[in-house]
């Protein structure tokens, strides 16, 4: 039965694929008015409504309170519709400004994730903004959705250093000269993994001069050398992850205390031993912790700390068992995702309960820091890295946003970091990153609110019980609007649906569990 139900439905689908055009949203408009709303801004002032939002041509041109609450709104002081404008009706909803994800790659083979299933997935999610830090090349595809010819959030390009190049890049001359090509090409930014200290202190600083923005994964083999405190002094913008930041915080060692037959080939001996370095740090609070946090504060450098990516190590059944793997996670994506020895960060030789005890243990440590770094005035923004660890595009945005919440940030923290601190740390802060007069109409709409619970932001929502006891689900994002255009989140989310189910049906592929057979 289910099969027969299956298959007509696969029937209908393509049945639609011939006959539905492409959906490119709805818009721009001349202009665009937005009533009634709850306005959550990006710079931390409290939520204020109802709301009226003018838009014209894509700028933001008036913001007018339009009453209060529990009082009937006088229809006579709102802003007037124009001859061809658009009237948006979200009275009552929430409203915020356009997400943006500081660390978005834009799939790739071996997850058998196209850029349209990613752009889709975080559109979905509200997401108007990504700077890609490192991945495919996307310069075209940064040029299209600036044209608004796809549905994509905005693309920043950091590439990563030495890509494109015929042999690896070995003296600071040709560092300089790959950086200066990668300007002209167009790119936003640089994002290293580590080199030789000389060569990261070239690059670093020719890019510097050019202008341009740069960020790291300082990768465990050059961290002995080049902490995070070397790249921030050098003229790095920001950091990605955590890696580099207890070597910079050690007092009593200056390795990690690595296991004398550990490989860093094998991905569990790396990800197993990650789990312990925090501890090897020095203490929170501690003269030296609160000098190396002081200093990068001076330096205005930007942690993107990418929390949800590891969340799988300190609980793995929790990542690999979310509720949106069944309906959105390509097949690809999935078996990309089991325990493999190759693929990266599927590192699940035999993971278990000391490791995620670890884990959570370096968690709580690297948390400290992160949200004391936020207390003193440092920028924290909010990235997610998916496509690896059984994180889906997306889906991982909202996750994020609770485990800063679990790092002690009040929820319109998390929201600045979510929107502001990324304009910020992109240098486009005076376009987007929060409603102001001005700035351009990259929105988030959503029919609950997301400070009570950031779960309702999940494409899946949030499970509620209504007051006869029925069980419902609320929120996922209403719509999300980019360059005053105006996108059904929940149609988006239908349209990822259905390319998974493509997908699926080809080889009648159902998601397995790992190492169970049925
Ligand atoms: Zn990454």
């Amino acid at each position: 039965m289910i099969k027969k139900l299956l298959l007509i439905f696969v029937f209908i689908c393509s049945l639609q694929g011939f006959t539905q055009e492409e959906y490119l949203g709805d818009g721009p408009h001349a202009q665009l008015i937005i009533r009634g709303v709850m306005l959550i801004n990006g710079d931390g002032s409290p939520p204020r409504g109802p709301m009226d939002i003018v838009v014209e041509n894509n700028r933001i041109t008036k913001m007018q309170i339009v009453g209060y609450p529990g009082v009937k709104i006088n229809e006579k002081r709102r802003p007037k519709l124009k001859e061809g404008g658009k009237e948006l009706d979200a009275n009552g909803m929430y409203l915020l400004p356009g997400f943006i994800d500081m660390h978005g790659h834009i799939g790739g083979a071996a997850q058998g994730a196209s850029p349209e299933y990613v752009f889709k997935l975080w559109m979905a999610h509200g997401i108007t903004t990504v700077r890609q830090p490192s991945g495919i090349n996307a310069l075209h595809l940064k040029r299209q959705s600036a044209e608004n010819k796809i549905v994509a959030p905005r693309i920043f390009e950091y590439t990563g250093f030495g890509s494109g190049s015929e042999k690896a890049i070995s003296t600071q001359k040709e560092a300089r000269a790959w950086v200066r090509k990668n300007a002209k090409n167009g790119a936003d930014g640089v994002k290293f993994f580590g080199a030789e200290p000389e060569i990261m202190a070239a690059a670093i600083a020719e890019n510097k001069k050019l202008g341009l923005r740069s960020t790291a994964h300082h990768a465990q083999l050059s961290v002995a050398r080049w902490n995070v405190l070397h790249s921030a002094r050098a003229g790095m913008t920001s950091m990605e992850h955590w890696y580099g930041l207890p070597e910079a915080l050690f007092e009593d060692r200056t390795v990690q205390n690595y296991p004398l037959d550990y490989n860093y080939q094998n991905e569990q001996h790396r990800f197993e031993e990650a789990g312990k370095l925090w501890a090897q740090a020095a203490k929170p609070y501690s003269k030296h912790w609160n000098k190396v946090l002081d200093e990068l504060l001076r330096l205005d450098f930007t942690l993107d700390p990418t929390f949800n990516i590891y969340e799988a190590s300190r609980d793995l059944q929790r990542a690999r068992r979310a509720e949106w793997h069944e309906l959105y996670t390509m097949p690809k994506l999935w078996e990309f995702y089991q325990p493999s020895k190759i693929s990266h960060g599927s590192y699940w030789h035999f993971w278990g309960t000391e490791q995620e005890v670890q884990w959570k243990k370096n968690y709580q440590l690297w948390m400290t820091f992160v949200n004391e770094y936020k207390n003193r005035g440092g920028r924290v923004t909010v990235g997610t890295d998916s496509g690896f660890i059984y994180q889906l595009y997306g889906f991982a945005y909202p996750r994020e946003l609770e485990l800063l919440r679990e790092a002690g940030f009040h929820p319109l923290e998390v929201i600045r970091a979510a929107t502001l601190n990324g304009a910020e740390a992109l240098g486009w802060d005076d376009q987007i990153g929060s409603v102001q007069i001005g700035k351009l109409a990259d929105f988030v709409i959503v029919e609950e609110n997301p400070l009570v619970n950031l779960k309702v932001l999940y494409g899946t929502g949030a499970i509620k019980l209504t007051k006869d006891n029925k069980v419902v689900r609320v929120g996922g994002v209403k719509y999300t609007i980019k360059d005053g255009i105006i996108y059904d989140a929940k149609r988006l989310l239908a349209e990822v649906k259905k390319m998974v189910d493509a997908e699926k049906a080809k080889t009648n592929w159902k998601l397995k569990q790992p190492g169970v057979k049925n």
